[in-house]
């Protein structure tokens, strides 16, 4: 088992810096192109959904993005200590978006969901929220392709 913790402001710019690093502590797995490609893009949705949605925007929360793995089992944690969600089932619906005036397409939710072989929010209104995703690689004994 290797785990790893990362704690970062919720500016936008630290949003490559989570995907970049997550992706980097990956490696020793020996991800193809589609399982980076689909790790990077639910970083990239779960923590700006953190910066634009739990934080409204402001810089100065934090968020913890917390990754282990054993064996080709990785698991990923991104939470929040935001506003929180008041009702999780609607906020995972596609489509649904509480910030369509930010020009949001509500589909942040159903990607992390598809890409991931499980998906679970948890959330506290006013406390903050986490997404929590299994991704089970391809066989780290065959060769990437
Ligand atoms: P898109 O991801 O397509 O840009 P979006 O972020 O609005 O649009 P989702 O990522 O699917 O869509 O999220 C749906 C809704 O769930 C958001 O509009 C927001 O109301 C709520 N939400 C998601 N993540 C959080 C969070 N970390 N804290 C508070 N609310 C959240
Ligand atoms: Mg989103």
């Amino acid at each position: 088992m290797n785990e790893m913790t990362l704690i970062f402001k919720s500016c936008l710019e630290n949003e490559a810096f989570a995907r970049t690093s997550a992706t980097a502590f990956l490696m020793p797995l020996n991800p193809n192109v589609e399982e980076l490609m689909e790790i990077k893009t639910i970083l990239a949705e779960a923590v700006v959904n953190c910066m634009i949605h739990g934080y409204e925007g402001s810089e100065d929360g934090n968020i913890t993005v917390h990754i282990r793995y054993e064996g080709n089992v990785v698991d990923i944690c991104v939470r929040d200590e935001g506003c929180g969600i008041e009702d999780i089932d609607l906020a995972m619906q596609p489509l649904y978006t509480t910030k369509e005036h930010l020009e949001r397409s509500g589909m942040g939710m159903t990607i992390m969901a598809t890409f991931a072989d499980e998906f679970h929010v948890t959330s506290t209104p006013g406390k903050g929220t986490a997404i929590s995703i299994k991704k089970i690689l391809h066989d780290t004994h065959e060769d990437s392709r």
